[in-house]
């Protein structure tokens, strides 16, 4: 193990050790394919199955309701995609200023298509803007997308409520649970929803596996195409070990949410609230009542977030930033930006993100290392604010 301080667990997650030994004799031994006619690769055809089921009592969806896919933007892609295609008279898709760009990349993609596509505001709190939402559904359209938590901030969406008004209006509803799943209870018995996201690495599974919930009955047209695997939805030779990996990932999972949870909002409102008590100018970007358990976004004003990264780096302890260059794009946070946080402050934010694999000692360390970071990047700032209040 290495010896970093982690808390970028909203970017990427760490395999658990139960799921790597459950994949180990998939990579090393079972290496058959599972459409072969032999029982070397035939056998794996059942393994698939009871990895299908895992995933499915994560969400509470039935295993035939589950569609693997190789990550949360196949998933995103495919579930918009399958949703035009399906209803080619419709040329109209909503979502939100603040979706992850798997989804909101795609809706730009349709737009260069000439579909129209509505994108729904957010207030200073990160809320979504539910009387547009309302309004903006008419008949010709085809679909609406809505996350179900924000990975920058954790703020949550009434996705429930969202999801009985479309099904009343009788449109079809995605929402990417990327974040969500494995953070919070998410129960499509409960949920109306026909589409569902999810992805392996954020939930300790490795990179490069997902899975994407249709409900039975939801038409569906599939994004990749070729041979028949996923009963013809989602073609391509099953990655069997990370499928196995995300079956036991999503098992531990719903094992663990509930004593994790209680952990995780403990670790991190320790962590916050012990910034904002040290550090001066601090604010958290999001309604801290509706969050995801383990996210806070704070902004620290007068730095930038890339100079608190290094810093932080130089102690081994890992975050991101909502500025430009650490984001590896070239605009500062469009999600910061939807909820209207000053220039300032979106420059000087960072994201914690935790995991049960944090401790209290860890947080410990952190409180610990932020304000004399805070403080010597500050004196050193062309736009510190003792210089900023000094200007005229
Ligand atoms: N949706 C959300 C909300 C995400 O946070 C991410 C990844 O950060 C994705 C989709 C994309 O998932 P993947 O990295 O598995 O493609």
């Amino acid at each position: 193990m290495s010896n970093s301080i982690y808390l970028d667990n909203n970017a990427t997650t760490r395999v658990a050790p139960e799921v790597i030994e459950a994949m180990l004799p998939y990579l090393r031994d079972l290496y058959g394919n599972p459409s072969s006619m032999h029982t070397f690769g035939g056998q794996l055809h059942r393994k698939v199955e009871d990895a299908r089921a895992q995933v499915a009592s994560l969400i509470n969806a039935n295993p035939e309701e589950i569609i693997f896919t190789s990550c949360g933007t196949e998933g995103d892609n495919t579930a918009l995609m399958s949703s035009v295609e399906s209803q080619p008279r419709k040329k109209h898709v909503i979502t939100t200023r603040v979706e992850h760009p798997a989804v909101l990349n795609f809706c730009h993609h349709l737009g260069r298509k000439g579909f129209r596509v509505t994108y729904i505001p957010v207030d200073s709190q990160g809320h979504l803007d539910l009387d547009a939402l309302t309004k903006a559904v008419d008949d010709d359209t085809a679909a609406v997308s809505v996350m179900y938590a924000n990975n920058e901030t954790g703020v949550v969406f009434p996705v429930e409520g969202i999801g009985e008004m479309l099904r009343q209006r009788g449109v079809v509803f995605h929402t990417d649970a990327v974040q969500a799943a494995g953070k919070i209870p998410l129960d499509v018995t409960k949920l109306p929803v026909d589409l569902l996201t999810l992805s392996g690495h954020k939930i300790h599974a490795p990179k490069g596996v997902g899975a994407l919930y249709v409900r039975k009955g939801t038409r569906f047209s599939p994004y990749i195409i070729g041979g028949h695997q996923e009963k013809g939805r989602r073609a391509g030779t099953e990655n069997v070990a990370s499928i196995i990996g995300l079956g036991k990932a999503a098992e531990l999972a719903a094992k663990q949410l509930r004593n994790e949870a209680p952990f995780l909002i403990s670790l991190r409102d320790r962590l916050e609230n012990a910034l904002l008590k040290t550090c001066p100018d601090v604010r958290i970007n999001g309604d801290r009542t509706t969050r995801l358990p383990n996210t806070t976004n704070l902004s620290f004003e007068y730095v930038e977030g890339e100079a608190i990264l290094l810093r932080l780096n130089e102690f081994n302890v890992c975050a991101s930033s909502g500025s430009a260059c650490t984001s590896g794009s070239l605009e500062p946070s469009h999600v910061l930006r939807a909820m209207g946080v000053p220039f300032t402050a979106v420059h000087g934010s960072i994201r914690f993100s935790l995991s049960r694999y944090n401790t209290e000692e860890e947080i410990d360390r952190v409180i610990e290392i932020m304000p004399p970071v805070i403080r010597e990047l500050r004196s050193l700032s062309p736009f510190g604010r003792d210089k900023m209040s000094r200007l005229p």
